[in-house]
């Protein structure tokens, strides 16, 4: 048949259909009780006029700050090897923009090199040695992640275990922030230090565009936890903000994505995993594998809708 009596394929439609609400106010989302603090940074500085990046940016950064989080930034728990390898990234809406970092040391805000990185290079991402030196390059300081907790929990774990850990309910977590503007722009970022204990330059889901975050800025933004080396296999991310493009709400999409990795990678996906996501309109949905979670380790999300942060507990997928 000749080629131009094939059929065209057709595009999806891609109008501003998807909208159902016009919710105006800014809104943030985030993964984990510790997104509490990461919402209620984003909001403030949305609400003082800054820019959705810059509000990503800091949200993020106050939870890498804090050493008591032991699954993102200082305080992060180490690889196999004792060093702490830190991946994150980030997204904005408009333009469609992306940069991330993986298994980067000794910099205390890798989500702030994935900015660098989105703003300054035609690239998308950097790894390993050449990330760090891009870092320095660029005026960040190194220093120690290896907070005396973290190093002496390695400790423990080399006189004991000393071999590559099953995802576990306490060994892994990612901060993942999901920010809608009052001009209903969107941007997400991620950031992590993976999976404790982990084969030094494993790189999970979360610094890699369409599996940890996804956003296009017509349809909505969504972001992963858990399981990265099965959330990367479906590109959870991206397959959410793909389900609501066809028309899903936030919540639909989210439960069929679970659904979908569950289907899937179910006989792997020890340790669950979840998605957050925000559609164009605002609205918001959830949803973690019921595999994975217990009762001392439930899904737990952070919101701000109104103006005031809520933590709560997410929604089981089988
Ligand atoms: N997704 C992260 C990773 O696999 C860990 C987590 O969010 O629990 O690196």
């Amino acid at each position: 048949m000749p080629i131009d009596t094939l059929e065209k394929p057709t595009a999806l439609p891609r109008t501003r259909s998807y909208s159902t609400t016009n919710n105006t106010r800014p809104v943030a989302l985030a993964t984990w009780e510790f997104g509490r603090i990461a919402c209620d940074q984003s909001i403030r500085l949305l609400l003082k006029g800054q820019s959705i990046l810059d509000a990503v940016e800091s949200g993020i950064t106050a939870v890498e700050d804090d050493p008591n989080v032991n699954s993102v930034g200082l305080g992060g728990l180490p690889n196999a090897a004792g060093v702490v390898e830190l991946d994150a990234a980030l997204m904005l809406g408009p333009e469609h923009r992306a940069g991330s970092v993986a298994a980067l040391t000794d910099i205390a805000h890798p989500i702030s090199v994935a900015r660098r990185i989105l703003e300054t290079l035609p690239h998308v991402m950097l790894v390993g040695e050449s990330a760090r030196r891009f870092a320095l390059q660029q005026g960040f300081p190194t220093c120690n992640l290896l907070t005396p907790a973290a190093k002496s929990s390695y400790e423990k774990w080399l006189s004991t275990e000393r071999q590559n850990p099953p995802i576990g309910p306490s060994n892994h977590d990612t901060i993942t922030l999901l920010v809608r503007d009052d001009h209903q722009n969107l941007a997400a970022g991620c950031s992590t230090s993976g999976l404790a204990w982990k084969t030094p330059g494993r790189v999970g889901d979360s610094p890699i565009i369409g599996a940890g975050i996804y956003v296009d800025n017509e349809v909505g933004a969504a972001g992963a936890t858990g399981n990265g080396d099965e959330i990367v296999k479906v590109a959870l991310s991206y397959r959410v903000v793909i389900m609501m493009e066809k028309g899903a709400t936030a919540q639909e999409a989210c439960v069929e994505a679970i659904h979908y990795l569950t289907q899937k990678c179910g006989d792997h996906l020890t340790g669950g995993a979840a998605v957050i996501a925000i559609r164009s309109d605002g609205s918001i949905g959830n949803a973690a594998t019921s595999s994975g979670f217990t009762r001392s380790r439930r899904w737990l999300y952070a919101v701000n809708l109104s103006g005031r942060t809520e933590v709560r507990e997410g929604r089981y997928v089988d």
